[in-house]
C-alpha cells in the first residue's frame, strides 16, 4: 500500500504563515528580554517578571506587554501547526484514485496522483483534487 499525502495548498500556506509569524513574535519577545534576565539567579522567574513589565512599541501608537506578545506568538504558532496538520490528507492508494476537477466538479478515475492534469470533462488544464481511492 502506498500512502499519498496531499496538502491543501491554501491551508498549508496559511498554517506555515501563522507558524512563522508566531515564532517571530516569541523570538522577538525573548530576544528583548534575554539580556535583561540572563544575569539573574532565578532566570525563569526573572524572565516572567520582565515579560509582564516590559513593553514593546508596535510603532502604531499601541504598546504591548512582552508577555502579551509571547502569548499571542505561542497561540499563533499552535494555531499554525493545527491548520497545517488539518490541511494534510493521507490516502492509501489502491489501484485507482478518484480525481475531481475544481472547476466543473466532475470526477474521474486515474491510475496515479498528479499535480496537473487535463480535465476529461471540461478540457481545462487544472490541479485535480484527490477525492478517494479504489481497488
Ligand atoms: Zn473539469
Amino acid at each position: 500500500m502506498t500512502r499519498i499525502t496531499v496538502y491543501n495548498v491554501v491551508g498549508y500556506a496559511l498554517g506555515l504563515g501563522l507558524s512563522i509569524v508566531g515564532s517571530i513574535l516569541v523570538i522577538a519577545a525573548l530576544w528583548n528580554a534575554w539580556p535583561n534576565v540572563v544575569g539573574s539567579d532565578h532566570i525563569f522567574a526573572a524572565l516572567e517578571a520582565y515579560l509582564w513589565t516590559a513593553e514593546l512599541d508596535s510603532g502604531l501608537g499601541i504598546r504591548f506587554k512582552l508577555m502579551e506578545v509571547t502569548i499571542l506568538g505561542t497561540a499563533l504558532l499552535v494555531l499554525g501547526i493545527f491548520v497545517t496538520v488539518l490541511s494534510r490528507q493521507v490516502f492509501h492508494a489502491g489501484k485507482y484514485i478518484f480525481l475531481k476537477c475544481p472547476f466543473c466538479k466532475n470526477r474521474w478515475k486515474a491510475t496515479r496522483a498528479r499535480t496537473w492534469a487535463k480535465c476529461p470533462h471540461c478540457n481545462k488544464f487544472i490541479q485535480p483534487i484527490i477525492v478517494g481511492t479504489a481497488e
